[in-house]
């Protein structure tokens, strides 16, 4: 499930050229404003019995369409804070290319963090893995996870995981995406089984380099491709 308690934004990295929300939904709804939406407070609505519309032990995808640290929301992230305290029975995953504005705002009992937060932290080339995973390291945070999507190059991620729980990586999609090299896919796999943490392949992109051949991949199916190449690693895989 996805919660947009914003929508809008603005690219500020390389991977952020060909963003979904620059498509239809940036059409209709205008791609740099940035505006509160209609399920701000979606997470805690009560029914007329008094319970929540939306039910606990759920995961919550936050600010996937858009960036919770967008500076424009500065004001409305103390009351979605607050709102994420509420609700401790779900997890919220928080994806950001803006972790550097991370202190900015952060509620005054946050300390080393609030338990059903994730910070998804993304990076996709190199250059940007070395300006925001030493910072993203150094926030009280405490579950972290790296995102390499769209992935645009190889990424050596190795100084980088000591504390990071896992990993995702995808490629690019669109008419104009850029390629995505599965031996960089399987490249940070080997340094999160070295890591010792999960690992997901979440799409192919729309070109997918495999076996040394470029192949078109509709974006209907570039999660199944993805996933039938059966190389994620899930926690019960961890064990073994
Ligand atoms: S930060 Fe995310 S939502 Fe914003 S333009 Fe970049 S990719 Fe799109």
């Amino acid at each position: 499930m996805n919660w947009e308690p914003w929508t809008g934004c603005y690219k500020i990295s390389d991977g952020c050229t060909y963003c979904y929300f620059y498509g239809p939904h940036a059409k209709r709804y205008g791609q740099n404003i940035i505006k509160r939406t209609d399920k701000f407070d979606w997470p805690i609505k009560k029914d007329t019995k008094g319970e929540y519309k939306i039910k606990g032990n759920k995961v919550l995808a936050t600010c996937f369409a858009t960036d919770f640290f967008l500076s424009e929301a500065d004001e409305w992230r103390k009351e979605v804070w607050a709102i994420i305290r509420e609700r401790t029975d779900i997890e919220f995953l928080i994806l950001t290319k803006r972790i550097d504005r991370f202190l900015v705002s952060l509620p005054s009992d946050w300390d080393t963090g609030y338990d059903n937060v994730n910070i998804g932290c993304t990076v996709e080339n190199q250059m940007l893995a070395d300006y925001r995973l030493p910072l993203f390291l150094s926030y009280p945070i405490k579950h972290r996870f790296i995102a390499c999507a769209p992935i645009l190059e190889a990424i050596d991620l190795t100084s980088y995981l000591h504390g990071v729980e896992h990993v995702t990586v995808g490629g690019e999609t669109g008419r104009e995406a850029r390629e995505c090299d599965y031996d960089w896919v399987l490249n940070i796999r080997k340094q999160c089984i070295k890591a010792n943490i999960t690992f997901w392949f979440k799409n192919t992109g729309s070109f997918f380099k495999h076996n040394g051949i470029v192949k078109k991949i509709n974006p209907f199916k570039q999660s199944n491709m993805a996933k039938n190449l059966g190389i994620n690693i899930s926690e019960e895989k961890k064990l073994f």
